[in-house]
């Protein structure tokens, strides 16, 4: 079996990684795939978005990184078929600090995801909204970078950075990692602004930004209170069905980037 490791990355707050990566995993199992969502925030957002409460998460993501216990018995299966979450803990804010100068750190997610390879289709790893170690560590444990970008003014400077840290990523800790693409989120089609900065980030990155955008909904915005993907929670709504294609559309690349790139 092959597993394809997916980060979902950008240092803005709210653009919707953890939207997307919850999502995605959910329409990747309908396509009969099994996938693990690896929670590396500690908001922990991704965690209760699939209905596992703040106080029920032993065994989560800072216990495997700490050493406490193994990935995989740290892997609970999610209501959803197929789809497995490695849960979050708030104190994962504090691991940067703890594990501070220590060699190899940047690489401790990398190692204890490696045995679930052969376990998962694919590992999506949300991210916290930082360029810090623990993103660091995504970005170092996944072979595809994936990039949410919110349609909103400055949107263009944002993608700056996070292309400076993919790459000195690729330059020193994990040359394998390939971008895959710019998602563009939130996208409101009554307003000029987005229309513009869809036509912007396009004309920048014609082959980076994906073809399917997502629309504000607010149904997407319901889903996460409840417990539930907006695919479960409202399937037939305009940001299911969207999060549907672009699901389809990122299996396709992956296809693709997997064949050209070895
Ligand atoms: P953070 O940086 O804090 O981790 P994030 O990038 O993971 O944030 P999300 O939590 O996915 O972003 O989304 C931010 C907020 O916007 C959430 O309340 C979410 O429900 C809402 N949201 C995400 N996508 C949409 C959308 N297409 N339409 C409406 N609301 C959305
Ligand atoms: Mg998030």
């Amino acid at each position: 079996m092959i597993c394809r490791t997916v980060c979902l990355a950008n240092q803005k707050g709210g653009v919707a990684k953890t939207t997307s990566a919850v999502n995605l995993g959910v329409y990747l199992c309908r396509q009969g795939h099994s996938v693990l969502i690896v929670d590396n925030d500690p908001q922990t957002n991704a965690t209760s978005s699939l209905g596992v409460p703040k106080s029920d998460i032993q065994d989560n993501l800072y216990d495997v990184l700490t050493g406490t216990i193994a990935a995989d018995q740290a892997c609970r299966k999610t209501e959803i078929a197929g789809l497995d979450l490695l849960a979050a803990s708030p104190h994962l804010a504090a691991l940067e600090l703890e594990i501070g100068a220590s060699p190899g750190r940047e690489h401790i997610l990398a190692q204890a995801l490696a045995p679930l390879h052969t376990r998962y289709q694919y590992i999506l790893i949300d991210s916290p909204p930082s360029l810090g170690l623990l993103t660091l560590n995504g970005m170092v444990a996944s072979r595809f970078l994936v990039v949410p970008v919110q349609c909103e003014y400055l949107a263009l400077e944002g993608m700056t950075a996070i292309l400076n840290s993919l790459h000195r990523v690729q330059q020193t800790l994990n040359p394998q990692l390939v971008l895959v693409g710019f998602l563009l989120t939130l996208y409101d089609s009554r307003t000029r602004l987005s229309r513009d900065v869809e036509s912007e980030v396009r004309s920048h990155f014609p082959d980076e930004t994906f073809t399917n955008v997502i629309p504000r909904s607010v149904r997407l915005a319901e889903a996460p209170s409840h417990g539930v993907p907006v695919a479960v929670y409202d399937p037939s709504s305009a940001g299911a069905i969207a999060y549907e294609r672009w699901a389809m559309e990122l299996a396709h690349r992956l296809d693709r980037l997997s064949s050209t790139a070895g």
